[in-house]
Order: C-alpha cells, then sequence, then structure tokens
C-alpha cells in the first residue's frame, strides 16, 4: 500500500506547459522530496498526484491501481500545506478532526483519533486551544494532525516549515522526520531548500523547469550529480564550477569541484588567490577566494582558520573528487 507511479504524466495551463512529462516510482513508505527552485512545478506536481489538479496528460497509479480520474477524497492521500489552512475560530481539537466531522464520523471515535494523533504530536494538553494561542511549530502540527487522523496511505507536503523562522524549521525536520518513522506511511514533500531534501529523503527528485532531471538518495546526488544543473544545486555552499582553461587542463569543458575537496595553503598550490570574505562559523571557516586564474572560488575548511579578508592563499583541488562535465553539461 502506498505506491505511487507516474507515467508521463503532463501539464499545461492553457498554451503553458509546466510538466512536458514525467515518470516516476514512489515505493510503499518512501520519504521522496521533490526539490527544485521557485516555479519549477514542484506544487503542481503534488497537486496532480492529489487530485487538486486535473492532469493535461498521463496515467497516475496509485497501489496499483488507475487514480488518474479518482476524486482527492478517493485516493488514499492527505495533504499539509505551507499556509496551515487552520479554522481560526476552531479549537485544536475541531482542527485535526475535522475532515472526520465532514466524513460523518461519530464523536467517540473522532475523538479517539484525534486524541491518538496529539499524543503522537505532543500536542495533547493544546486541545481546546484555538489556533491563534499556538506557536507557529504547535500551528504545523495541528495541520499534520488533520493529515494524521485520516490514516493515509501517503502524506502529501508542499513547503510546510517555510513561514516558520530557521531555529523552529530544523526541529519541525526533525520532528516530521521522526513522525515518518513512527507511521511508516509513504510521504512526499516539496521544498526549494537543498537542505530540508538532503537531510530528509530516502529518495530525491531534482526538478527543473518540469523536468526531472536526476532522482537518487542524497549521498547519490551529493557524490555522482547527472549534470551540472543537479551538481550546482546540491550541496552547501555550492560546488565550484570552472570551465575554459582549467577545465580543459583536466580533459573537460567544465570541472566541479566541492568547497570542501580542496585543500589550503598559505605557502603553495593549484590556485593563488586573495580572501574576498572569510566566514567563520566555528566548525567551519568558508573563504571565498578571487583567484589569480579562475575567478572566484569557494573554499571550506573544517575548524577555525586563522585567514582573514586581503590574505593571500592557495588553493589545491582533490582529483580524484573533482567532476567533469562535457560540452552538454553532463558528467562524464
Ligand atoms: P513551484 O511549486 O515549484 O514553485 P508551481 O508548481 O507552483 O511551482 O508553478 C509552476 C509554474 O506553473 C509557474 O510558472 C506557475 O506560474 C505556473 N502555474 C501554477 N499554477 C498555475 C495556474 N493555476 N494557472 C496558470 N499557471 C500556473
Ligand atoms: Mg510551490
Amino acid at each position: 500500500m502506498g505506491s505511487i507511479k507516474l507515467e508521463q504524466v503532463s501539464k499545461a495551463f492553457g498554451e503553458a506547459v509546466v510538466i512536458p512529462s514525467i515518470d516516476l516510482e514512489i515505493n510503499n513508505g518512501e520519504f521522496v522530496v521533490f526539490v527544485g527552485p521557485s516555479g519549477c512545478g514542484k506544487s503542481t506536481l503534488l497537486r496532480l498526484i492529489a487530485g487538486l489538479e486535473d492532469v493535461s496528460g498521463g496515467r497516475i497509479m496509485i497501489d496499483g491501481v488507475d487514480a488518474t480520474e479518482k476524486q482527492p477524497s478517493q485516493r488514499g492521500l492527505a495533504m499539509v500545506f505551507q499556509s496551515y489552512a487552520l479554522y481560526p475560530h476552531m479549537s485544536v481539537r475541531s482542527n485535526i478532526g475535522f475532515p472526520l466531522k465532514m466524513a460523518g464520523m461519530d464523536k467517540a471515535e473522532i475523538d479517539k483519533k484525534v486524541e491518538d494523533a496529539a499524543a503522537i504530536l505532543n500536542l495533547t494538553d493544546y486541545l481546546e486551544r484555538k489556533p491563534r494561542n499556538l506557536s507557529g511549530g504547535q500551528r504545523q502540527r495541528v495541520a499534520i494532525g488533520r493529515a494524521i487522523v485520516r490514516s493515509p496511505e501517503c502524506f502529501l507536503f508542499d513547503e510546510p516549515l517555510s513561514n516558520l523562522d530557521a531555529a523552529l524549521r530544523v526541529n519541525m525536520r526533525l520532528e516530521i522526520t521522526e513522525l515518518h518513522h513512527k507511521l511508516g506511511a509513504t510521504s512526499i514533500y516539496v521544498t526549494h531548500d537543498q537542505v530540508e531534501a538532503m537531510t530528509m529523503a530516502d529518495k530525491i527528485v531534482v526538478l527543473n523547469k518540469g523536468n526531472i532531471e536526476q532522482v537518487g538518495s542524497p549521498l547519490d546526488l551529493y557524490h555522482n550529480p547527472r549534470n551540472l544543473f543537479v551538481a550546482g544545486f546540491i550541496g552547501s555552499p555550492k560546488m565550484n564550477l570552472l570551465s575554459g582553461e582549467p577545465a580543459a587542463k583536466y580533459g573537460a569543458t567544465t570541472i566541479g569541484i566541492r568547497p570542501e575537496h580542496v585543500a589550503l595553503s598559505t605557502t603553495e598550490g593549484t590556485w593563488k588567490g586573495k580572501v574576498v570574505v572569510a566566514e567563520h562559523l566555528g566548525s567551519d571557516t568558508f573563504l571565498h577566494v578571487q583567484t589569480e586564474g579562475v575567478g572566484l572560488l569557494t573554499a571550506r575548511v573544517g575548524g577555525e582558520l586563522p585567514v582573514r579578508h586581503g590574505d593571500t592563499v592557495y588553493i589545491t583541488p582533490d582529483e580524484e573528487r573533482m567532476h567533469r562535465f562535457d560540452e552538454k553539461g553532463m558528467a562524464k
């Protein structure tokens, strides 16, 4: 239960083709993240799966059954949105129980399901409160609770953490991952944030202009990006991408070297440059270095490094960990 298969799924709004054609398999119990820049079609794809939009072509199979024409409520999915969409005049209890009430379930059964969900989400003490008396994180948990009570085969999350501040986002990220381990239901999670994708996903689907650039585990994408888009999108700080003469020397049109895969020296190395900005994080030092031959490079060094703006440094790439791309931007 909870497997989803997209077969040549496409979507156009009038003349505008947002999703040309997508094939994708999502296995039961997987946590799949759709990641890509804003406007690339992530929400549209999720809404197609949910049945909130009609496909322009192709089929959506859920548990081996063609669900393309099924109503959203018939698909066994539950969606959690970025805007929590809670009813302000209703208590947490009523908000979480709302879909069950709509489905005509009796009150005792609703209470039981709501209380079980509240226990999972640490909301037991807040059941009689109104949403305005909750923190952002708690409101998001209420929205998740409303999805949980429906016992869906698959949870669909559309940028659920975008409205939260950075610290809370990290917390909720852990909570959602933990919840996934507890419930074991398939989850599809949409975000533009590659860190969320890397930290939460079993499988990442990188989208760009409505096309899948690559599907893989976080470390697959990190170690073996198929093309320049994925190389530049996954990883923080971003991979250094160099073309022209320095790349030709390594037999490629473009070479990619991650900031953490260079050696730094103050006396010798492959590329000489001046430190433009030194970011001292304590755990790491990020150096943005204007080199003489290859432009601006970012280097990441573990721990503290007594290097400052204006210092001369040398950067040497670890050739074993260098990525090579051809003239079409595909990995060689
Ligand atoms: P993302 O979630 O990745 O930011 P969306 O799926 O929301 O992207 O949007 C993808 C593209 O589809 C955008 O160019 C957007 O303007 C367009 N789009 C989305 N919904 C509609 C709609 N109902 N009508 C017309 N264009 C739409
Ligand atoms: Mg979106």
